[in-house]
Parts: C-alpha cells; sequence; structure tokens
C-alpha cells in the first residue's frame, strides 16, 4: 500500500467518520472536509438523540429491509455487519444494549457518546479534519493520467488536490442538518446518474377529521398496507396489488400519522408519481382475524347483547379511538341492535381503516433521503465509481434507503468501511 496516498473524505456524518478512521489507520493521509462546524450533526439528533446504531440481526436481516438496493448491499454489510459495529462500539467504550424491538443503542442513551467516539477515534487514527469547510465542487484534476484520476476538491476558499475522493456527503433530508444535497451536482457532472431524491421515512399528511382530532394517540401494534389503485381509483386487492406492508406502532397526529409504521411505509407512498394513486389502510387488530372480529358482534344474546358495541371496542384500544371508529362506522348502538351491514363496515374499519393521504412532511421532516446516486454504477464491493477511477460513493447519498430500527446507520457505516479498504488497498 502507498502509505502517502492522499484520500480527501466529503462529508462528516456517519459513513464519512468511519471511513476517514479506516483509511487512516490503514496508512493513508486523511483529509475530512465537513461544512457544519462539528461532525455528526444527524448522529447526535438521531434516535430521539438516543442513536440507534444498528439492529440486532444478520447481514441478510439488514440488507433485506432496503428493497432494490439489497443486492447491492450484500457485500459490504456481510463484511462489516452489525456484530462488527458493535464490536467496534464497544471497543471504542461505548456500552450498547438490544431493546425488545431489536434496536440497538447505546447503554447511555446518549447518542452524543457514539458520535464523540467516532469523532476521536478517527482523529487518533491522524484524520486531518476541517469544519466549516463546505465542499462547492470536485473535478478530475488535470494531472491525472488516462488510466487514473487525481482530485481537486473546491471549497469555498481553496482548492485541494488529492489522489482519491469518498464522497459521503449524505442525502437532502433534514436540510437543516448540512444536508442539502450538493454532491449530486458534482457527480452528475462527473457523469453519474442521479436517481430522482424524494423523501422516505417521513411523516405522513392527512387523515379524516376524527383522526387528527386523537392527536397524541398512538397504536401499540397495527399494520400499515400500502395498496395500488387502478387508473380510476378503485382501489386493487389481492396480494399484487400489496406494495408494502408494515406491522409497528403508530401515532396519530394533528396533521396526519407518524411512528414507525407509517414513516416505514411512507417511501413506497412516495415512489408513486401521485401520493393519491396509492392506497393506505390500517388492520388497528391484527392480532385478530376478520372472522375473529366480526364474532364479537354477532350471536350475542341476553347481557352480552346489551352491551354497547364501543365498550366491546374500548376492550383493545383506548375509548376515545374506539368512539371515534364505531361512530365512523355509524355503530354505536347496542350490541343486539346493530344491523348486519353497520357490523360489516364497523369489521371493515377495524381490519382495514381507510386513512386517505394527501402528502408528506417533506425533506423537511424525511428521516432519510430515498434516490441518490445510481447503483448500478457504483462497485457494490468497493464502493468505488465504475464511472471514475479513485471517486468512492458511500452512505446515503447512494440510492439506498431502509427501515426504521438502525438500519440506515448500519448501511452508512458498511458503505463508508468499504470504501475505506478498498480506497487504501493497491
Ligand atoms: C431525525 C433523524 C433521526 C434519525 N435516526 C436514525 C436512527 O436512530 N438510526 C438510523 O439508523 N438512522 C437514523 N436516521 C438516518 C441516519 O441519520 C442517516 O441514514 C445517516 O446519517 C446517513 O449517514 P451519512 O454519513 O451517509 O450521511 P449524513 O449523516 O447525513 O452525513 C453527511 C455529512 O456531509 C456533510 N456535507 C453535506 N454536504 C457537504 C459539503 N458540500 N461539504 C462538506 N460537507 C458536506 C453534512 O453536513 C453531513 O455532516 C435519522 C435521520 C434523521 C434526520
Amino acid at each position: 500500500m502507498n502509505q502517502r496516498k492522499h484520500i480527501i473524505v466529503i462529508g462528516a456524518g456517519a459513513a464519512g467518520m468511519i471511513a476517514a478512521g479506516e483509511a487512516a489507520r490503514r496508512g493513508a493521509r486523511v483529509t475530512l472536509l465537513e461544512k457544519n462546524n462539528k461532525t455528526g450533526v444527524k448522529i447526535l439528533m438521531s434516535g430521539g438523540t438516543r442513536c440507534n446504531i444498528t439492529h440486532d440481526t444478520d447481514a441478510r436481516g439488514i440488507t433485506e429491509v432496503f428493497g432494490h438496493a439489497r443486492r447491492f448491499l450484500q457485500p459490504s454489510v456481510g463484511r462489516f455487519s452489525p456484530t462488527d459495529v458493535v464490536q467496534m462500539f464497544n471497543k471504542l467504550g461505548v456500552a450498547t444494549k438490544i431493546e425488545s424491538t431489536g434496536k440497538v443503542f447505546p447503554e447511555s442513551n446518549r447518542a452524543v457518546e457514539v458520535r464523540d467516539a467516532l469523532h476521536q477515534d478517527m482523529i487518533q487514527a491522524g484524520v486531518d479534519l476541517r469544519l466549516n469547510c463546505g465542499v462547492t465542487d470536485l473535478r478530475i484534476a488535470e494531472s491525472g493520467s488516462g488510466e487514473t484520476n487525481h482530485w481537486e476538491v473546491v471549497t469555498e476558499t481553496e482548492t485541494l488536490a488529492c489522489d482519491v475522493v469518498i464522497v459521503t456527503a449524505g442525502g437532502q433530508s433534514w436540510p437543516g442538518c448540512g444536508t442539502t444535497g450538493d454532491a449530486y451536482a458534482w457527480l452528475r457532472k462527473l457523469g453519474h446518474k442521479i436517481v430522482q431524491t424524494r423523501p422516505a421515512l417521513v411523516p405522513l399528511v392527512g387523515g379524516t377529521d376524527w383522526m387528527r382530532a386523537l392527536s397524541g394517540i398512538t397504536l401499540d401494534d397495527c399494520v400499515a398496507t400500502v395498496r395500488t389503485k387502478t387508473n380510476t381509483g378503485e382501489i386493487q386487492t389481492g396480494k399484487k396489488a400489496v406494495l408494502i406492508q408494515r406491522r409497528s406502532s403508530l401515532l396519530l397526529t394533528h396533521f396526519g400519522l407518524s411512528g414507525p409504521a407509517a414513516m416505514d411505509v411512507s417511501g413506497s407512498m412516495t415512489a408513486a408519481s401521485r401520493i393519491d394513486q396509492v392506497h393506505l389502510e390500517v388492520d388497528v387488530l391484527p392480532n385478530e382475524s376478520e372472522a375473529e372480529v366480526e364474532n364479537w358482534f354477532t350471536n350475542r344474546s341476553g347481557n352480552d347483547g346489551r352491551r354497547r358495541v364501543s365498550s366491546i371496542v374500548a376492550g383493545v384500544m383506548p375509548q376515545r379511538l374506539a368512539d371515534s371508529i364505531v361512530a365512523a362506522s355509524d355503530s354505536d348502538c347496542h350490541v343486539s341492535d346493530l344491523p348486519a351491514k353497520n357490523r360489516r363496515r364497523l369489521v371493515s374499519c377495524l381490519k382495514r381503516l381507510p386513512v386517505p393521504i394527501t402528502g408528506t412532511r417533506g425533506f423537511a421532516k424525511a428521516e432519510v433521503t430515498a434516490g441518490g446516486v445510481k447503483l448500478a454504477e457504483v462497485n457494490p464491493s468497493t464502493m468505488e465509481s465504475r464511472l471514475q477511477k479513485n471517486l468512492y460513493i458511500a452512505g446515503e447519498v447512494l440510492d439506498v434507503d431502509g427501515w426504521i430500527g438502525g438500519y440506515n446507520f448500519q448501511a452508512a457505516f458498511s458503505t463508508g468501511h468499504a470504501a475505506a479498504v478498498a480506497a487504501t488497498s493497491e
């Protein structure tokens, strides 16, 4: 390995800090450029400032939540797996814990501990960190031969030359964090295709008046399903019509829906050319079949028949939610008085509650960016561009987005690590 190889890493987030530290440890001279006045801004705010660093699963369990990017991520996540991430943090002095959901957090619940560990590790490895240093352009240096590029990285104040560039500038969600999609323009100029970007893991805007009035209520366990519609707006049924299905908790808000189930299905909704071309429904009682729920309201005689429908529904969910669903399905009566038509409507509301969605909270509130650098143009084992030698691309700037649960940091760590290993190998 060439000890004096100069690598510039652009962006000091999860992918960039791992890449910079690993490359320096492997003997390269590394400069890390970050436009913010501190490193790891998204790490600091992640997981409600607790930082869900990865998920308690194997490499396959990580990659399978990345949809079209699943195969692309297999080599890098296989080589730097959730176990490796946990071991790395433990070695750096960050004790970790696994929660019942499988999410891995620092035992301290302090995201700052995660950021500090990565920061100190790379500084100790010899990385030259330059904060308040926004990159404005990336171009091939004229001194480069036809075979192998050298690079010029243009910042607001100077132009830096180097042998290798690793782009880890993130996507364009939460732009206040510094992630304003800057790298797309440079990479486009270098020939890369940028798959249309859109918000993912984003709260959904819509719902009905009664849903918004229940703002603050959480459904601890429900299944959100997104279905396709026909051109004339009819909801399609059958397995093939299901775009995504996610079982988790869901939060009713004053603007619509939030919480893991809503956020996880949001990317499939923003992928539609218009959001009203897909249909969102929620199974509020995933442990019961439709027939079992129907049975609660049939064959009731004597005292059971005198019970109010809402009191039965309130046995399995918050009273206010039960009252609203019962009212919405016109079923507010005694069980024995419930007409079959209304009973079917009630069961349908409980098992397939339609939630009209008109939009999302946009990039401003999206935890990740879907779309980005086209994966076919990047080597999945090395993260090197297939179009430009000595250019590596890792993290969320790529066209990868996974579910809530630590998967996205894992992808950033794995791809950043792969880039550093390859960039320092001859
Ligand atoms: C509110 C919130 C909570 C989240 N919680 C979790 C969680 O708990 N678990 C999880 O797995 N994922 C979580 N995510 C997603 C996760 O933060 C990202 O997937 C991850 O940070 C991507 O890492 P990255 O290194 O590719 O990009 P980033 O972390 O976004 O880092 C990119 C860096 O590049 C810098 N940069 C950009 N442009 C330039 C430029 N022109 N010049 C210099 N520097 C530049 C940026 O300032 C930034 O520091 C959360 C996201 C948000 C917004």
